[in-house]
């Protein structure tokens, strides 16, 4: 019990440590992610690095390209001639071809020529509609900045054209004084339409931080930051931009390592975010910013968290998995464990209730033994006490035997004694022949006596039944006449052996003729029926009287101990008891029933033996016991 709750804590324990440890990781996951981010950013801006500098090198290429035109064109002999005779309507007429001719060549937008007062003479868009010729622009910076004998430059919508431009100028000399201006515009329309196949915004912006150039021409002319109002009188001087489309459009900045930052343009409605990466052109004065779309690097990044997550969660449900496993196979070790140990302490308990079981039967077995020997040793007691007691009875019979021999011996001795003196002798010798006879006569009768009161030993084998039958009968002899009864035996021919003891045999023998002649005491002309029968295996022994026979409620008790209907003195009633257990004991059984004819049957079943070999004697059963 104790084991399977502290088994169950320990899990409790794992499982809330792996669910700390897994949402730790999480957690740490999700914090790390601004970090990821933003590494994610600065790769999408350094990526974009490489696009701004081509955009950088193209501006770059096409600014050194234009600058020196136009000093290169105001080196030109026939401008100063023209601004000598400005009404020179011919040379104007050739000066325009030239001029046209000269921007064509070299793609720029527009090349002409300005005398002092800003005053356009000649232009090479002379052909065209919205033409420059006769326009003045002494209000742009380049102007001024080429009468004051340097090189002007300048970028601004063109007032004239409607077209964002970029314009350098040169003073045309005359004496080391300025007389008249050469203006180059070229369009930046074409780097923006390259710029706009790209994926990424690239915006211009000037020093006021307005967007003179970009990919999207809706940011044209916005202001990124606010503008000052010196600023802005100075836009409206020079009509560098359409004042009504200098709108500030709100951004922030925010730096993330070296020239990348990070920015977003628009209202808060509609504000886009850019990982931007600025460089400078010098000469001119201008910002030129690359913009990538953040979107991408922020997917990316939530997508690389979001496996990080979805890994550190896999891992933990493998552990989970492991410790629920593992938790489950510690159980079941434990049940086992737990099974096992009950199984033994049954086993053991079996055993010892076994052993006791088996002390007890032993001592049980014993006590039987000792019990049977007992019953034994009383068993023998009673066959010899029943003994004793029919020779008691028979004491009588055999005083009148033995006195009958002897009063005749005494008179055959006188006789013979008589005869001697007579010299008689052959009657003499007759009389001591008889007198011989008397004698072997009790000496057979007392051999037999001997033989019944002997201890029988309790050995069981092949007996031959008849002499069983002769030696009680010989035992009976003096009873049977002293009643004056008759016994009829009808004698097998051959001997049949029977397993038994030939003493003991005898016993049950002269118990039953015994008991036969109490019934017909009363009788004058006693009659007893001996009769055998016998098949191979079998063999009956039917000893029958003409007495007062067996009443229904004694067949179911005479053959109990000590039951006996004969008076004091007469009878023991162990008789039968002992023969019943005597035959019991050689396998057979003895029984009673009444014969119809009148008179009781006492019947001894015996199983019949194998005779002995002839080499044995047959004495040697009657000897056995
Ligand atoms: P006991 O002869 O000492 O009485 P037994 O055990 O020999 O004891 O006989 C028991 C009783 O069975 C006798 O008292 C008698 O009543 C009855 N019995 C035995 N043999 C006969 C018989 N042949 N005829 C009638 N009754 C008998």
């Amino acid at each position: 019990m104790w084991g399977g709750a502290t088994q169950k804590g320990v899990r409790a324990n794992a499982a809330a440590w792996l669910a700390v440890i897994v949402l730790g990781a999480v957690a740490a996951s999700l914090a790390a992610l601004p970090g990821l981010e933003r590494t994610f950013l600065l790769r999408a801006g350094e990526r974009s690095e490489a696009t701004l500098r081509l955009a950088v090198q193209g501006l770059e290429g096409a600014l050194r390209r234009y600058e020196p035109l136009p000093a290169l064109v105001a080196e030109r002999p026939v401008l100063r001639q023209l601004l000598a005779n400005p009404n020179d309507t011919a040379l104007r007429d050739r000066i325009d071809d030239e001029l046209q001719q000269t921007a064509e060549a070299v793609s720029a937008s527009d090349i002409y020529l300005m005398d002092t007062t800003g005053l356009t003479l000649v232009a090479s868009n002379h052909h065209k509609e919205l033409s420059f010729v006769g326009r003045s622009f002494y209000y742009r910076p380049y102007f001024t900045e080429a009468m004051d004998g340097t090189i002007g430059r300048y970028f601004a919508l063109g007032t004239t054209s409607g077209e964002r431009g970029y314009f350098f100028a040169a003073p045309v000399m005359e004496a080391g004084a300025p007389i008249g201006v050469v203006a180059v515009k070229f369009t930046v329309d074409a780097f923006e339409e390259a710029w706009r196949a790209g994926d990424n915004d690239i915006i211009v912006k000037d020093q006021n931080d307005v967007v003179f150039m970009a990919s999207r021409p809706e940011w044209h002319f916005r202001a990124l930051s606010p503008l000052s109002d010196e600023a802005l009188g100075r836009i409206e001087a020079d009509r560098q931009y359409p004042l009504d489309r200098v709108i500030e459009l709100p951004t922030t900045r925010e730096p993330l390592a070296g020239r990348i930052g990070l920015m977003t343009i628009g209202a808060d409605g509609a504000s886009e975010s850019f990982v931007a990466s600025t460089t400078p052109i010098a000469e001119a004065g201008w910002q030129v910013t690359i913009l990538t779309p953040t979107g991408p690097a922020r997917t990316q990044a939530l997508w690389v968290m979001a496996m990080v997550v979805l890994v550190i969660l896999f891992a933990g449900l493998i552990a989970a998995i492991f410790i629920q496993r593992r938790a489950r196979l510690v159980e079941r070790i434990e049940a086992q464990r737990a099974t096992q140990e009950l199984l033994e302490q049954r086993v053991a308990e079996r055993t010892a209730d076994l052993n006791t079981a088996n002390r007890k039967l032993r001592a049980e077995v014993d006590e039987r033994k000792a019990a049977e020997q007992q019953l034994r040793k009383t068993q023998a007691d009673l066959v010899q006490a029943g003994k004793l007691a029919a020779l008691g009875q028979m004491s009588a019979a055999l005083s009148h035997e033995f006195n009958q021999p002897l009063a005749a011996v005494k008179s055959y001795a006188d006789n013979a004694a008589a005869f001697l003196q007579r010299g008689r002798t052959d009657e003499a010798r007759d009389n001591v022949g008889r007198i011989s006879q008397m004698a072997d006569r009790m000496a057979s009768i007392s051999r037999h006596l001997r033989n019944f009161a002997r201890r029988p030993q309790q050995k069981i084998g092949p007996v031959p039944l008849m002499h069983a039958v002769d030696d009680a009968l010989a035992l009976m002899e003096a009873r049977l006449k002293s009643s004056g009864a008759s016994v009829s035996f009808d004698r097998p021919e051959r001997d049949i052996w029977v397993m038994g003891g030939h003493v003991r045999l005898q016993q049950v023998i002269v118990n039953l003729l015994s008991n036969a002649l109490d019934a017909m005491q009363d009788q004058s002309e006693p009659v007893i029926g001996i009769a055998v029968e016998a098949d191979r295996t079998t063999c009956r022994l039917d000893i029958r009287d003409r007495g007062t026979g067996v009443t229904e409620d004694m067949l179911g008790q005479i053959f109990d101990p000590f039951f006996t209907t004969k008076g004091p003195g007469n009878g023991l009633g162990l008789g039968l008891s002992i023969s019943y257990n005597i035959v019991k004991d050689f396998g057979g059984t003895l029984s009673a029933r009444n014969d119809p004819a009148g008179g009781a049957v006492f019947t001894i079943d015996l199983r019949v033996a194998a005779a002995p070999g002839k080499t044995a004697p047959m004495t040697h059963e009657v000897a056995a016991e």
